[in-house]
């Protein structure tokens, strides 16, 4: 009996049935990896977005772009 319900238990891969909305994105300031849903601010520049784990970084991204990519 016990090992029936270690191989259902196996079996079960509850992210399967979890539908991949986000994306895995970096917060170039800080260099923490956040799910794009999560990111607490978002900045544009020449053409790509960036996220942000707070507006903090985003804040120091806008200061000097140039130094984070
Ligand atoms: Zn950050």
């Amino acid at each position: 009996m016990g090992s029936v319900l270690g191989f259902m238990w196996l079996r079960f891969d509850p992210r399967r049935h979890t539908k991949e909305t986000t994306m895995a994105v970096k917060d170039p300031v800080c260099g923490m990896t956040l799910e794009e849903a999560d990111a607490a601010a978002t900045e544009q520049h020449r053409g790509t977005t960036y996220y942000f784990c707070s507006a903090d970084c985003a804040e120091e991204f806008r200061n000097d772009p140039e130094s984070y990519i």
